[in-house]
């Protein structure tokens, strides 16, 4: 249009349930109690649809009763892919709480952080995780109750409450349920992002903003998924972690919504993986890069193994074309093969390639009810094939970051969101994510905040000034390198700086690669010049 707006080519959805997501997922229960829910792929251990329900029913209730949570009250959850997951969640949000999570893989640091940013009153984990959150609690001077997953039938760990005692308690009073109050503007899912800049800071996703997507996913040119009936169930391997929005969102609300079998599997093993889409007839599969990766180049692909395939989705970093035809080429068959394109921000999805979509390097039009523009550095609009920032309006985007107006200030110009993503647009709205403006490193998909590992460089007594850039690898999509600055007496080697980053954070945010500076390049209002330091 004139004022430079990409529309949707798709009609607006007419109308956003007004319930929450606890009741939008529920909604349909009753057409398919005995299909599976979520099942580990592992152990197959597993629930049906009514066992999830009663369950998660009986655990919100004690989350009211034993633990004290109120509307409104975050709970942190450092879970990987387990069954038990869904169940936690739907309790979470039944009780009336805010779900943050926290990436199972997380050191204390970086644990000790979110826990005091979300305010979280309690701790779902597991009984292997327990000691690393006893040490992010030392770390942040607090102490909360500590729910764990027992998985393995492992011993309930010292002075930890067991999921399942609270989730199999037939006894227990549900009628303070009903003082639960929640509606469809308050805030259900509080994941962690940096966004443009800076450190992570929480995302408020509201009810409505996850339904929304729900619903925007369900558009049939674009939607990967089929009706569950009495004759068939979708099986989608949930692979990609819960913790992250595009899981959470996409793969475990959105699908359970629709009756769909979610195949959990914990960690990702190449072999095991490969085995698990023939096994479990998986026909829908969401990925990130490094996956389709694996199913170009891995021994076991064949045209057996991707017989179920279906869908194949294929989100949260750029997809390299070739990697995408190496699979292809392996599948053998014509199967739906698309990008989706998405941010925690916005619930996630925005953008999603149609079915008869067969370019791997466009993510589609923009979702159902959602409006996007491409912009130049003074925020005006831009024509089809220009690049410039891409723009984002629609009802799943972000209520805010929490307790951070002058993030908020930045991210948003009037209504529009600003992604931080340079892309184009051909003159049917088909987008291309070209490149990123923000200084956001992607390592295999996921987030990895130049400002975090700055934080921590600084904190080396011989590190006077740190900055940190990402640079392409050819499987990960980016890794992250290292500026430094350090003392003149210092006497510090590249290693000690990796060995003291590389403890206080999570294995895919490690730096390996340092260079050393007499000084970091800054404009004069003391912002890092990151374009000089890539040239
Ligand atoms: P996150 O909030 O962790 O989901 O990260 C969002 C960012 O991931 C976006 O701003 C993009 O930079 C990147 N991203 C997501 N999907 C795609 C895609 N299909 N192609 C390229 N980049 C993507």
């Amino acid at each position: 249009t004139q004022d430079g707006i990409i529309k949707t080519p798709y009609e607006d959805i007419k109308e956003i349930p007004n319930i929450t997501l606890y009741d939008y997922v529920w909604q349909n229960l009753d057409k398919w109690p005995e299909r599976t829910a979520s099942i580990c792929s592992v152990t197959g251990r597993g629930y049906t649809y009514e066992q999830a329900f009663k369950l998660s029913n009986a655990f919100a209730a004690n989350l009211r009763k034993k633990l004290k949570i109120r509307d409104g009250d975050s709970i942190a959850v450092m879970l990987p892919n387990v069954p038990d997951f869904p169940l936690v969640a739907m309790g979470i949000l039944e009780a009336g709480g805010i779900i943050t999570t926290i990436n199972p893989i997380y050191t204390a640091h970086e644990v000790q952080r979110q826990l005091l940013m979300s305010e979280a009153k309690v701790v779902i984990t597991l009984p292997n995780i327990v000691g690393v959150i006893k040490e992010a609690f030392d770390i942040a001077k607090i102490n909360l109750p500590i729910i764990a997953v027992k998985v393995n039938g492992e011993t309930t760990p010292n002075g930890t409450i067991a999921f399942n005692e609270l989730s199999e308690d037939v006894h227990v009073d549900k009628s303070c349920l009903k003082e639960v109050r929640r509606t469809v503007n308050d805030l259900c899912f509080l994941p962690y992002s940096s966004g443009t800049t800076g450190l992570p800071k929480g995302v408020e996703l509201t009810n409505k903003n996850i339904i929304s997507n729900c619903e925007q996913m369900n558009e049939p040119d674009i939607k990967c998924h089929s009706e569950t009936t009495a004759t068939h169930q979708d099986a989608v391997l949930a692979i990609l972690p819960f913790f992250h929005i595009y899981s959470a969102s996409v793969i475990m609300f959105h699908k359970m919504a629709q009756g769909i079998k979610l195949v959990t599997m914990p960690k990702l093993q190449p072999d095991e993986f490969m085995q698990a889409l023939e096994k479990f007839k998986i026909n829908v599969l969401f990925c990130a890069p490094p996956l389709i990766f694996l199913m170009a180049s891995h021994p076991l692909a064949s045209k057996e193994v991707y017989r179920y395939l279906e869908m194949v989705i294929n989100g949260a970093a750029p997809i390299s074309s070739s990697d995408a035809d190496r699979f292809m080429d392996k599948v053998q068959r014509k199967i739906r093969f698309g990008q989706g394109y998405g941010l925690t921000e916005t619930s996630p999805v925005v953008c999603m390639a149609p079915k008869d979509c067969e370019d791997y390097s466009v993510v589609g039009p923009a979702l159902p009810s959602t409006q996007l523009k491409i912009v130049d550095s003074e925020l005006k609009p831009l024509g089809p094939n220009q690049l410039g920032e891409l723009l984002i309006r629609g009802p799943q985007v972000m209520k805010g970051y929490k307790d951070n107006p002058e993030a908020n200030d930045a991210t948003f110009a009037d209504d529009w969101f600003r992604s931080g993503d340079v892309a184009s647009s051909d003159a049917k709205g088909y987008i291309k994510i070209v490149d990123r403006i923000k200084e956001l490193i992607k390592v295999k998909g996921f987030q990895v905040p130049p400002a975090e590992l700055e934080a921590v460089l600084r904190e080396h007594p011989s590190i006077k000034d740190a900055a940190v850039i990402g640079v392409p690898h050819p499987t990960k999509g980016e890794t992250p390198k290292a500026f430094v600055v350090i003392d003149r007496e210092a006497k510090v080697d590249v290693k000690e700086i990796c060995d003291y980053v590389n403890k206080r954070v999570a294995p895919y945010k490690q730096v390996n690669d340092v260079v050393f500076l007499d000084s970091i390049p800054k404009t004069a209002s003391g912002k890092i010049l990151r374009k000089d330091l890539k040239a």
